[in-house]
């Protein structure tokens, strides 16, 4: 069946007609350089085959209707009464702030846009750090454009996703989801430079060197994150102000700065913190030039440094992430590790080509015999960023 059916087809249930068109909005991963974005460093991200779907058109109300495929929920809101997170009386936040504040954003500066029923449909696989937030709102934004005929740059589009998740629905993230889901092109991970906003596609070509990534999700529920996060943020800021640069990014001599910072009290923190940012991003730019050589199995050995220096440096893997990345190497990957913020979520893993499946099954047996929950994978190569689908 064409994936979009279902969509168009509650559309029309909703509407009594059919919807304008669909948009989409992928899901991504990162590729490498963790932790780095709001050090205005580096990230390298590439979207996903899984993506949100939203079949729209415009209403002639001001209502906007929202509904869940997925959920089977429907909510309706009128354009006046959209209500951000931390606005006095603010309703709890629930699935349809990604999309009704996608609206509001692009009303808050200043777009023309009225009201709108939404349909959508999502196989972004949800809260496993594969961004389904940002896929839904990047095909939102996307459809709005679209309808309202606004003409509205990619970045700026990604950045108006962002204030949808920001200031709407209150989930203080970074640019990094939103950029990917809008950015990214098919066969190449974008370098994108969280200071300037600078981006450069880089062509990954996996299958023309006989290689697959596979992405396996530990399903560990993530705890104390939100803690955790806040914590590692307020360490790098400290670092910074301590070695007098605006951000950890701005560290030329990773030697001298660890030095300056083991006269602090808690200096074996800091030292840690600061040496995961400075050679992550390293290794970004490494990467980078992996790919313009051409020989891709060189990204293993920088896939593997990042996990080190996430598990022994930034301390945000947990025991199922750390398994999981053990375990890939054993069964033949090339280098392998944790993807995301931490404490869960999934991992990354160079493959040759074909051995993903199987790779992704050592992990699910080992992980039945440590007594951790079955997880679950599939193989990725560089999708298409956000399009109009039909
Ligand atoms: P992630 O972006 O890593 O998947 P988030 O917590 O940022 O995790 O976003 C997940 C939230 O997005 C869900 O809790 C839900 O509110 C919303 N969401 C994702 N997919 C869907 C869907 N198919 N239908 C409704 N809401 C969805
Ligand atoms: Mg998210």
């Amino acid at each position: 069946m064409n994936p979009l059916q279902p969509a168009i087809d509650r559309y029309t249930e909703l509407v009594g007609d059919s919807p304008t068109g669909v948009w989409a909005g992928p899901g991504r991963v990162n590729l490498i350089g963790e932790h780095t974005d709001y050090n205005d460093g580096f990230v390298m991200p590439f979207a996903l085959q899984h993506a949100a779907l939203v079949a729209a058109g415009v209403r002639d109300d001001d209502q906007v209707v929202v509904d869940s495929l997925d959920l089977s929920e429907t909510h309706t809101v009128a354009l006046d009464d959209l209500t951000p997170f931390d606005a006095p009386d603010a309703p709890e936040r629930r699935w349809s702030d990604y999309l009704l504040g996608c609206v509001w954003a692009l009303r808050e500066a200043g777009h023309a846009v009225g009201g709108v029923t939404l349909v959508l449909s999502s196989d972004v696989p949800v809260g496993a750090g594969l961004s389904s937030s940002a896929a839904i709102e990047c095909a939102v934004v996307g459809a709005l454009c679209d309808l309202f005929d606004l003409d509205i740059s990619p970045m700026d589009r990604a950045k108006l996703a962002r204030v949808a998740e920001n200031a709407y629905v209150g989930a203080p993230t970074g640019l990094l989801d939103q950029a990917a889901s809008t950015l990214c092109t098919l066969g190449h991970t974008l370098f994108l430079d969280c200071r300037s906003l600078e981006t450069r596609q880089i062509p990954i070509d996996l299958a023309a060197a006989g290689l697959e990534i596979l992405v396996l999700d530990t399903k560990t529920p993530h705890s104390h994150v939100d803690g955790e996060y806040a914590e590692r943020r307020a360490t790098c800021e400290r670092a910074a102000a301590i070695l007098g640069v605006p951000a950890l990014r701005d560290v030329d001599d990773l030697g001298s700065a660890l030095r300056v910072l083991a006269a602090e009290a808690d200096n074996d923190r800091l030292v840690k913190r600061v040496r995961h940012v400075v050679t992550e991003n390293d290794r970004v730019l490494e990467a980078i030039e992996v790919a313009d050589s051409g020989d891709l199995t060189k990204l293993a050995p920088l896939l593997d440094a990042s996990h080190a220096s996430m598990r022994d440096d930034f301390e945000i893997t947990v025991p199922t992430v750390d398994l999981a990345v053990e375990t890939v190497r054993d069964a033949g990957a090339l280098g392998a590790r944790m993807t995301g913020g931490g404490f869960g979520g999934c991992i990354i893993a160079l493959c040759r080509e074909g051995e993903g499946e199987g790779i992704g099954q050592r992990v699910a047996a080992a992980f039945a015999e440590a007594g951790f929950g079955a997880p679950v994978w599939f193989t990725a190569t560089p999708a298409e960023g956000a399009r109009r689908l039909a």
